[in-house]
């Protein structure tokens, strides 16, 4: 089906923060496959994890015990402010699953009115019917309404707004501690501990939408590390599986007893092969400073990217963002740069608000950041002229 705009190329390997095309050219990934591959690829704990499991077991279904999902829940909940999780293949399987569990559980506390969902201009959470509903972009809407009712957009990051958008069917607050389709826009923290405070007051639930943000890409575990204000649920996805799918929703006891046996599931979520990719991505991101170690390359990261920003004002009108997930707030056409940059063999990947978006993998050394910048550097120097 022609739903894609591919771009002429393939590739046929990947190690470390290289991919190497069919043609034999190599490319360095500031993409990540859309902010996945956070160890980079052909990672060799991934590698050796996954061929283990491979020769032992796939697939056996919810049905049973999975003692690879077990681990990988109890992990999460170790160093996260939940309690319980659930596994998906996706993102927007895990929001869709958390836009549920709002509303069951206003709905088991009595109040089935509260179904409805504050959420943000410039957020995206998905491409299902609902998560689409949930976004706030007319272009992935066209063509599909009547959309699912119950979400009440807001600007990001105006607590006034909120507050004022809040009635008697408010469930919850749906949230991007970072947008990141949107732009690579980082919301204050005290953003996110006012929207706890608003939470606090009405009775309703702060959902965290961590696809992207998720696993060491601020450089804290979860990107709401920056703030003090903790969520009530979160989606991730994206690198939790450094590749493989999987996405997951996790939640306090208080709310996930509300998901009692029947009233959500997936065939696929959690199986053995993704919940082994997604503990082998822990073994590394949970290893003593390794999460330190992101954070300080994407401090590097954008101090240089500004640096090159400020040579081409014609070019980049500014730099913005938190850990390695940085994007470059274009004067020319978004389009225009991401494409000089391919043609200098660095990959980058488009947002809105006219913005390139860096996301190297985690594993990204000082030379790279090197290579990517004197690309950028290049780039910019074409199109200024
Ligand atoms: N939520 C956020 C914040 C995302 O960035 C994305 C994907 O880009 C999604 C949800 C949807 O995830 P998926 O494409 O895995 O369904």
């Amino acid at each position: 089906m022609q739903n894609y705009a591919r771009i002429d190329l393939a590739f046929e390997r990947g190690a470390g923060a290289y991919l190497y095309a069919t043609d034999g050219a190599r490319y360095l990934d500031f993409a990540s496959g859309v902010a996945v591959t956070s160890l980079g690829h052909s990672h060799p704990r991934l590698v050796a994890a996954l061929t283990a499991q491979v020769q032992k077991l796939w697939h056996a279904s919810n049905l049973y015990r999975i003692p690879e999902q077990e681990r990988l829940a109890e992990r999460l909940v170790e160093h996260s402010f939940a309690d319980t999780a659930f596994f998906c293949n996706s993102g927007a399987e895990a929001v869709e699953a958390g836009i549920k569990l709002c509303r069951k559980y206003h709905d088991d506390s009595g109040r089935p009115e509260r179904y409805r969902i504050i959420t943000f201009e410039g957020n995206f959470h998905g491409r299902t019917l609902a998560t689409l509903s949930a976004g706030n972009n007319a272009a992935h809407r066209k063509g599909y309404e009547p959309i699912v009712d119950g979400f009440d957009p807001v600007a990001f990051g105006n607590l006034n707004e909120v507050r004022a958008a809040v009635t008697g069917e408010t469930a919850a607050i749906l949230v991007e501690p970072v947008q990141g389709e949107g732009g690579i826009r980082p919301a204050d923290p005290e953003f996110l501990e006012g929207l706890r405070a608003v939470c606090d007051e009405f009775g309703l639930l702060l959902f965290f939408d961590e696809v992207q943000t998720g696993f060491g890409r601020t450089g804290k575990l979860f990107g709401y590390q920056w703030s003090s204000a903790t969520p009530d649920l979160m989606a991730v996805a994206k690198a939790l599986g450094g590749g493989f799918p999987v996405g997951g929703l996790l939640a306090k006891a208080e709310i996930a007893k509300s998901f009692t046996p029947g009233s959500h599931g997936s065939t696929f979520g959690g199986n053995p092969l993704a919940m082994t990719a997604a503990n082998a991505v822990l073994d590394v991101m949970l290893a003593d400073g390794f999460l330190d170690r992101a954070a300080r390359m994407g401090a590097r990261l954008i101090e240089r990217a500004r640096a090159v920003a400020a040579k081409h004002p014609k070019v980049i009108a500014e730099v913005r963002g938190r850990g390695l997930m940085i994007g470059l707030k274009c004067v020319v056409p978004c389009a225009q740069l991401n494409d000089a940059l391919r043609r200098h063999h660095v990959l980058a990947v488009l947002a809105g608000d006219n913005v390139v978006r860096l996301v190297p993998p985690l594993i990204i050394e000082n030379a790279e950041i090197d290579e990517a910048m004197t690309a950028l550097d290049a780039a910019c120097a074409e199109l200024a002229a």
